[in-house]
């Protein structure tokens, strides 16, 4: 056992820090915010967010992030450990994922001393969360014709535009938001990383529905928000460069957990139709499907594992890291259909274990519909595939 920088007292090796995430899990993870259990209703947010706080003094977040900014200073093999527990644990989604795979990296990357003494530990406390304001009406996939504009002033620049489908907008406190300098012509070039305070003036949040019935995103308006030099990411012109460069790591390393969550639904949906021999009998005539996502399930894993270590040895993953987000998003959104014609109507009378059951894959089919959408659709990710990794040309 060794103590880090902030007094906590973490284990030592990979294998001992997974067998401790464990230990944490099935300590702390309540009935209420269990995924496994059909109480209707998600936790409150304060809840969720004190669950994500404690994770985080317990070593479970932050894991690599240097000590000094709050993190635990630990390797990505620490970080696949405890990763394989939080994908087996049946948890909910982080509040501020946002912050931890996004901004974080990013303020590590392009961020001055300021920034990152201030901006990483309140990350990992839960003091600030933090949304991501790139996407617009007309810019998702091609993000480099966005329209908002950042216009230089005395101090700082003037923002005005449109953001949506920003996740968690109106309980963040920052909103790393993507402007451009010039005209949306100049594409790449003059667009500008900002670290914008969601509070400033000028700022109009309007909370999205989904399918779900969360407000889990929402438009977001920007009418002449002023925004401090200090809150600027990079310099124009090379934050978007090392910003990318940070995404495309990340894209492979952040929620790890999922391949394991992934086998672990699999498992629930097994054994909960075990419970009922009319649900075991529907079940059956899915079989070869099944058996099929359990394989591809087992494939994420391994493939998840060897990344981990090509990135442990200090070499870059490159556009590879397109692979495990495309693989799982269509894999996963498979399974969330199978499962969800198994248990869309029980049987009568069905136990509690079957009823938990059909209220997690109510969520996990609702959710799987975005999987391959959100952090760049499908479609990009095999043509990011083509053309750096095959370097094949796009048909004129
Ligand atoms: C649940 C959820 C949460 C999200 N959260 C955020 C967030 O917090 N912040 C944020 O900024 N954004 C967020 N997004 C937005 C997301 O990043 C975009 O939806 C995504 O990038 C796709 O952009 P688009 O919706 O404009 O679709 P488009 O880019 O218009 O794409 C429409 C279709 O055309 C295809 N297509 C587009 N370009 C090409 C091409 N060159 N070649 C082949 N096919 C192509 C796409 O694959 C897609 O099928 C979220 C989205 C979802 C679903």
């Amino acid at each position: 056992m060794t103590v880090d920088a902030q007094q906590h007292v973490l284990p030592d090796t990979p294998q001992a820090y997974g067998e401790h995430a464990r230990t944490w899990l099935a300590d702390n993870l309540t009935d209420e915010l269990r995924l496994d259990r059909a109480l209707g209703t998600p936790a409150p947010l304060a809840d969720l967010i004190a669950f994500e706080a404690a994770q985080h003094r317990a070593g479970l977040t932050g894991i690599t992030w240097p000590t000094e900014y709050g993190g635990h200073g630990r390797s990505l093999l620490e970080h696949l450990a405890a990763n394989r527990e939080i994908g087996r644990a049946p948890m909910p989604e982080a509040v501020n994922s946002i912050g931890k795979e996004l901004a974080g990296p990013i303020i590590m990357a392009v961020g001055d001393e300021r920034q990152k003494s201030e901006w990483l530990p309140a990350i990992l406390t839960m003091d600030d969360i933090w949304c991501q304001g790139f996407s617009e009406p007309g810019s998702g996939s091609d993000l480099a014709s966005l329209r908002t504009r950042a216009e230089r002033t005395a101090d700082g620049w003037r923002v005005n535009g449109q953001k949506i489908w920003t996740s968690g907008a109106s309980k963040s406190r920052r909103c790393l938001l993507l402007a451009h300098t010039g005209s949306p012509e100049d594409r790449h070039k003059g667009l500008l990383l900002l670290a914008v305070p969601m509070q400033t003036p000028g700022i109009e949040v309007r909370d999205i529905q989904s399918i779900d019935g969360e407000r889990s995103f929402a438009e977001v308006f920007f009418s002449d928000v002023l925004v401090d030099d200090a809150d600027v990411l990079g310099a124009p012109d090379e934050g978007w460069a090392a910003a990318t460069r940070v995404l495309t790591i990340e894209r492979a390393t952040n929620r790890m957990y999922r391949a394991w969550r992934f086998e672990s639904e699999i498992d629930h949906l097994v054994a909960a139709c075990r419970t009922d021999p009319r649900a075991l009998a529907r079940l059956q005539e899915h079989a070869r499907p099944l058996a099929q996502l359990r394989v591809e399930a087992e494939l994420l894993k391994a493939h998840v594992e060897q990344l981990v270590e090509v990135l442990h040895g200090g070499e870059e993953i490159g556009p590879r890291g397109s692979f495990p987000k495309l693989y799982w998003s269509e894999a996963h959104q498979r399974f969330a259909q199978l499962a969800w014609d198994v248990v869309s109507v029980l049987p009568p009378g069905a136990g509690q274990p079957l009823q938990d059951l059909r209220a997690r894959m109510q969520r996990v089919y609702l959710a799987s519909r975005a999987e391959t959408i959100y952090a760049g659709t499908t479609e990009i990710q095999l043509d990011i595939i083509a053309k750096q990794i095959l370097k094949l040309k796009r048909r004129a």
